[in-house]
């Protein structure tokens, strides 16, 4: 059995899109499916947001067999990739208690627990392996930084088949054994109404929040937002903060690390910053030379055991000295406090001699009235290395004044050479905007 769950308090509660089972419940459902999967390779999961998708993903934990959840939305050959890739025997599919899983193959060795792809923001999705001890070790350290008890409610709507609405927002509340409310999708009337101490969001759900402010007013009762999995602008934060009476608490992770980095439910919240680093995890900066900013490098016992089938993939994500790189550029201040610029890739500007985070353009123009999403990049360019272009989604506005507003609240090399005026920005099923589709 892989171990990451708690059976007691057992009269707890878990609701999925309007269905409740007691924690008890659940694991005799689980256990009962687990007696057939036992033996069984890797278990896919069509991961729609359901009680049954959780009950199949419990029993795959149970059985001891590696679950691989599926996007529901995947279309063939999304799904083929995840299927061949991940090498899975079985296929369930949660949005239904009728699927009788067909074994057909021996167990895989090892200790997996969860296969989990990435989101796929800068190019395919990769299968990370993550074991049992790892995804404990992480949801008792958050536990720990969120001060997360089992007097917790805790309510979200996000996907099931990544880090953030999986391991933390599912796995979390069984292993804390706190109350879950999911409500089937991430809107802000939902979360109104849910009546929850913990709330989980990415930032776009916190960003719809935010534009609600009755939605929003709502969550003053509550004892915890949590932002994570893409970069919380700084603009949202000071409207959540306004309208619901806390500073969200920002955290940063991936799916090979799971969470590393969080500010603290007793500690200091800042906009941009994602606070210190988890206990059991250690982490540093690389930095380029004569930069404070350089790749954040990782290790302790959260981390994925690799990318599944794909060893070379998974030696290159390591530096010789044994750190993962996640190939997001950082800082670290004396405090030990992290604030993440974004990818090295595609975030991290270098034009005219310095490095520019995208994100602090971006938050620049979306103090700007008219702006309502904005994505920054870097395009190659003879003169500077890099010239700055803004993607932006807004109301009629010129480019000119959006170019001045930059200028006149950064210096003035921060400010964009190009603006392009979109309908709508490349975004995944997480809401990251997908940069590399913009150039
Ligand atoms: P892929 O690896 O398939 O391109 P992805 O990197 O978006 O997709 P995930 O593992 O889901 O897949 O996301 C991890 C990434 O999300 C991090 O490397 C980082 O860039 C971003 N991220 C997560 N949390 C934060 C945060 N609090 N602030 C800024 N960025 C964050
Ligand atoms: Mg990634």
């Amino acid at each position: 059995m892989h171990n990451v769950l708690r059976r007691d308090p057992a009269d707890t509660t878990i609701t999925v899109d309007g269905e409740t089972l007691t924690h008890a419940d659940l694991y005799e459902r689980a256990a009962a499916l687990a007696d057939r999967l036992t033996g069984a390779g890797p278990v896919a999961v069509v991961a729609h947001p359901t009680l049954q998708t959780v009950v199949a993903i419990v029993a795959g934990l149970h059985a001891g067999v590696p679950v691989v959840p599926v996007p529901p939305d995947s279309g063939p050959t999304e799904l083929r990739h995840i299927l061949t890739d991940s090498r899975a025997t079985v296929l369930l599919d949660g949005g239904s208690s009728t699927d009788l899983p067909v074994p057909s193959a021996p167990a895989t060795a090892g200790e997996t627990a969860l296969i989990l792809y990435t989101s796929g923001t800068t190019g395919p999705p990769k299968g990370a392996e993550l074991s049992a001890a790892a995804i404990a070790a992480d949801l008792d350290a958050l536990a720990e930084a969120w001060q997360w008890t089992p007097d917790d409610t805790l309510a979200h709507g996000l996907p099931l088949y990544h880090v953030h609405g999986l391991v933390l927002g599912v796995l979390g509340a069984l292993r804390t054994g706190c109350r879950l409310v999911h409500t089937g999708r991430p809107v802000p009337a939902r979360y109104a109404a849910a009546g929850a101490t913990l709330y989980f969001g990415v930032p776009t759900v916190w960003s719809r929040v935010a534009a609600d402010p009755a939605c929003a007013r709502a969550l003053r009762p509550a004892r915890l937002l949590v932002s994570g999995s893409a970069a919380l602008p700084g603009p949202v934060f000071a409207a959540l903060h306004a309208l619901t009476g806390h500073r969200p608490v920002e955290r940063y992770g991936m799916t090979e690390t799971l969470i590393t980095v969080s500010a603290r439910a007793d500690g200091p919240r800042r906009p941009g910053a994602v606070g210190t680093a988890l206990p059991g995890v250690e982490t540093r900066v690389a930095p380029e030379p004569g930069q404070a900013v350089g790749e954040l490098q990782v290790r302790g016992r959260t981390l994925f055991n690799g990318y599944a089938h794909r060893a070379d993939a998974t030696r290159n994500a390591y530096t010789a000295d044994g750190w993962f790189r996640t190939g997001d550029a950082a800082t670290i201040d004396a405090n030990g406090v992290h604030r993440i610029l974004g990818r090295m890739k595609g975030d991290l500007i270098k034009s005219g001699g310095f490095r520019i985070g995208a994100g602090e353009v971006e938050d620049a123009l979306l103090t700007h009235p008219a702006v309502r999403e904005v994505a920054v990049l870097g395009r190659p360019d003879d003169d500077l290395g890099e010239e700055i272009i803004a993607f932006v989604v807004a109301d009629p506005v010129t480019a000119d004044a959006l170019i001045t507003h930059v200028a006149t609240t950064l210096s003035k090399h921060k400010r964009p050479r190009k603006v392009v005026f979109l309908d709508a920005l490349p975004r995944n099923h997480m809401g990251k905007i997908q940069k590399h589709r913009l150039l």
